[in-house]
């Protein structure tokens, strides 16, 4: 054939070499998800040339009907996925299967090297599920012809480094997968075997998958089936193929809405977290479709970016088909929608999270961060969002919702109380809780970086302020405690006058201020941002994204009951020339502490080694 001297040979792109490796040489015993993947690739086709033909009915002149057909060869050992969906040209082919990696393509690797027996079923998750068709196939042709165009293509490739493309002949439009199984994939040549896969996995598609002459599966988008009609199991099937995931829902919400603008919703909240959920596009994955017909997967406009954890589809007949997918994120009928859908979901977590506290923390766990961003982002619906935030806090291992703790506040109590860092163990055990926790007061325990943010929106909660325990003055006297104080306070507690006056002269400008504490019992000193300046957590956060240079001086609390404190005073009251190189070097290294309990490095490391050990020596 005179096509063939054309044969163009492409080498993979580095990442995809790597992870055909992979997946050619896997002993994955769950290889019959490469038909589920091939299925909703020629779904997706389909999709994408209905939502084309809108505009360019002659796109499917002569063949409306949208179709995937499933063949076998049982002499030649193959095994065939056929569509008359949107088809590809040379430069489509290029693009998607193999020069260029897809985004998705690294973050599988990633999950695959992380755990040698990672989870080969996940590839479609990534993006990258064709290429799971090597785990059965020994070589893979993709005979494809674009709507619209004249050109047909055989793109084929044994999966080893190289690809081939070639002109080739192909009567209509569309794309045929042909799989020339291994020896030990024989089995999905077998009729009963692909019945049930397809079942299994594909029911929910809703253009026919014929086979032997009969479609496999009902054909009807499930969103339009009646709620009551569609199983658990279905749905998890549906979930997984319009999610990408691997998992099962942790909340299906499936209704009609009929109004000024009617609409089916059936959206997911997965039930772990999605490799994207912090990516910086924060990009919304739930499908739009008009009359069901598909238009577009990252709808901006039709829902907040702080549910960008759900899944699932949205399908309503009062939206135009005939504007394009930039117009139609900026009708006022989409901006409708979003604000039911949004209350819908906002009503559903309620419920979870009054009706079914434990279950909802596993929600909370995965989501809870995104969500709070709606603090921040959603000034009308702040207060439905703040309802449902749960936050980790002293008082026990269970969250608690801000009016549970309003409810167990002390007498005298006036604040809500908080204390902020990057790591919820390491804030639970800070010093700065010690006096907190000795008077019984609850302090919520922040660690998701969000939380700064939104503390700046909402100052007050049922007219209590929130307040860092970070930050200004303890105001624990007023606070009437459940437990008897004294052992400690029993001692004297010495004068710090001239210990204080001591360590300012020494650490200077370093500090902003040097002062008795209120808050701690147990440990010797601490930091604190004085009242008005910002908080330590809120400066080091601005400093790691490059908004901030350099920090504010800190006040340095110093505990008048710790014995090291109290024999420091006793020394500084003797010292009444100022030249005790010991009082001198005690402040800096008391300073370096306070600044590791902080988790951070003492100022200079090198001074505060020998000063360590000039004090440790002069002990021994
Ligand atoms: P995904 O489908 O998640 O994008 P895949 O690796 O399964 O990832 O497919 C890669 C790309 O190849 C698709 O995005 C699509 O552009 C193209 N493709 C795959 N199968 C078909 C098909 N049957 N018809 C048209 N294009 C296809």
């Amino acid at each position: 054939m005179s096509n063939s001297e054309k044969k163009e040979t492409f080498s993979f792109q580095t990442e995809v070499g790597q992870l055909l490796d992979i997946v050619a040489g896997s002993l994955y015993s769950n290889r019959e998800i490469f038909l589920r993947e091939l299925v909703s690739n020629a779904s997706d086709a389909c999709d994408k040339l209905r939502y084309e033909a809108l505009t360019m009915p002659s796109l499917v002149e002569g063949n409306q009907q949208f179709e995937i057909a499933i063949a076998v060869d049982k002499k030649a050992k193959t095994l065939s996925i056929s569509d008359n969906g949107i088809g590809l040209n040379h430069q489509d082919l290029l693009d998607t299967l193999g020069t260029i990696a897809k985004s998705g393509t690294g973050a599988f690797l990633e999950n695959i090297k992380k755990d040698e027996k990672g989870d080969l079923g996940l590839i479609g998750q990534f993006g990258v599920g064709f290429y799971s068709a090597f785990m059965v196939a020994e070589k893979v042709d993709v005979l494809t012809r674009k709507a619209g165009e004249k050109e047909a293509w055989l793109w084929s490739s044994d999966g080893k480094g190289q690809f081939t493309i070639e002109q080739a002949d192909r009567d209509e439009r569309g794309t045929t997968v042909t799989l020339h199984l291994k020896k030990d994939a024989k089995e999905f040549l077998e009729d009963a075997r692909i019945n049930h896969i397809v079942k299994t996995y594909s029911d929910h598609i809703s253009f026919p998958v014929m086979f032997d002459g009969k479609a496999l599966n009902e054909a009807s988008a499930i969103w339009t089936r009646s709620a009551k009609d569609v199983s658990e199991e279905q749905h998890t099937e549906f979930y997984r193929h319009t999610a990408g995931a691997y998992d099962q829902p942790w909340l299906t919400m499936h209704n009609r809405v009929e109004g000024v603008v009617s609409y089916t919703n059936l959206l997911y909240i997965p039930s772990t977290p999605p490799f994207d959920l912090y990516e910086p596009e924060r990009k919304s994955h739930v499908k739009l479709y008009v009359n069901r017909v598909f238009i577009t997967e990252e709808t901006k406009g039709l829902l907040p970016a702080y549910l960008r954890f759900l899944r699932g589809v949205v399908d309503s007949e009062d939206l135009s088909l005939n504007v394009s997918r930039e117009m139609l994120q900026t009708d006022p009928k989409l901006a409708k929608i979003k604000s039911g859908l949004t209350k819908k979901v906002l009503t559903e977590l309620k419920k979870k999270a009054t009706k079914k506290p434990e279950d909802f923390a596993v929600f909370w766990q995965n989501f809870g961060a995104v969500l709070k961003e709606g603090l921040v982002e959603d000034a009308a619906l702040r207060d439905r969002v703040l309802e449902i935030c749960r936050f980790n806090s002293t008082n026990g291992s269970e969250l608690t919702s801000l009016s549970e703790y309003v409810e167990r506040m002390k007498e005298g109590q006036d604040a809500i109380y908080y204390i902020a860092g990057e790591d919820a163990a390491k804030i639970a055990k800070s010093p700065h809780l010690e006096g907190f926790r000795a008077k019984g007061v609850e302090v919520l325990l922040l660690a998701d970086s969000v939380d700064e943010f939104w503390l700046q929106h909402i100052p007050q909660f049922e007219e209590k302020s929130f307040k860092s325990v970070t930050r200004g003055a303890a105001d624990l006297d007023a606070i009437k405690s459940d437990k008897k104080d004294g052992d400690k306070d029993d001692a004297k507690t010495p004068t710090l006058e001239t210990l204080i006056t001591a360590i300012k002269l020494e650490l200077g400008e370093t500090v902003k201020d040097v002062r008795p504490s209120k808050r701690l019992t147990d440990s010797p000193v601490c930091l604190i941002a004085d009242d008005g300046d910002m908080d330590v957590n809120m400066e080091r956060l601005l400093q790691r994204h490059g908004q901030l240079q350099g920090g504010m001086p800190r006040v340095l609390e110093l505990n008048p009951k710790h014995g090291i404190v109290r024999k420091l005073a006793e020394r500084a009251d003797g010292d009444a020339v100022g030249t005790d190189d010991l009082l001198k070097d005690a402040a800096h290294l008391l300073f370096d502490q306070a600044r590791i309990l902080d988790g951070e490095a003492p100022s200079d490391p090198a001074e505060f080694g020998r000063r360590l050990n000039a004090v440790l020596e002069s002990a021994l």
